[in-house]
């Protein structure tokens, strides 16, 4: 007997077929990209260091394609973007910290009003889909507890004092002595994952470097 999972599944693959993230070309079901994004967007593995020196990777420049692509994730409801930018994620991650094993992988957490109008935190879906893909627990390590303005309308000074004393830890024994893995989408000045880091460093884990689909910084 066929089940009707199946059946569901395969009339959802004929409404929407599976298609290139970042040029939406028709491709194979299991793949991200097409031949094309494949060979002229290869994943970079960026690394720069954040305010504080945590250290990041990120996949891409903030240009072309997948800056497009990311800012239909982050600001036109393509939730179902997350899984394919995490077989992304993962190719960097298992490239950029090849001698690392980390204990946790967590995510920039959204203030709740912020999170109830978007509907969703996109470092969150990032770092829920990243876990099923590496095999490591995703865990919520960090609140926001004072809604903010969007880092990005800030000038570099005031980024930081925008940010200061938001983050709050969860619970201080679950990262004491372990190596953490934070996920976000962007990174720019480094000041928001620098400061994810820094709340999480009072509780003493043994290792924090950061990870994001995207960064600003130049390639030289
Ligand atoms: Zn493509």
């Amino acid at each position: 007997m066929i089940k009707l999972g199946y059946i569901a599944d395969f009339f959802y693959k004929q409404i929407y077929p599976n298609r290139c993230l970042f040029c939406r070309t028709l491709i194979d079901e299991d793949k991200v990209l097409c031949a094309s994004c494949h060979k002229k967007l290869p994943v970079h593995g960026v690394c720069q260091g954040t305010r504080g020196g945590y250290r990041c990777s990120a996949a891409f420049i903030y240009h072309g394609k997948p800056k497009h692509a990311v800012l239909r994730f982050k600001f036109k409801g393509k939730t179902s973007f997350a899984e394919k930018f995490a077989q992304l994620l993962a190719t960097d991650v298992k490239r950029s910290y090849e001698d690392m094993i980390f204990d946790y992988i967590t995510y920039v957490p959204m203030h709740k009003k912020a999170k109830k109008k978007r509907g969703y935190n996109q470092s969150e879906l990032l770092a829920k889909e990243l876990s099923k893909i590496l095999g490591i627990p995703c865990v919520e390590t960090l609140t926001k507890i004072k809604h903010t303005k969007p880092q990005h309308k800030l000038k570099s000074k005031e980024r930081l004092k925008n940010l200061k004393g938001v983050f709050k830890i969860t619970d201080k024994n679950l990262i004491k002595d372990k190596s953490i893995l934070i996920i976000d989408d962007i990174i720019t000045t480094g000041t928001t994952l620098g400061e994810c880091a820094k709340t999480l460093q009072k509780a003493t884990p043994s290792l924090i470097c950061c990870e994001t689909i995207l960064t600003t910084a130049r390639l030289y």
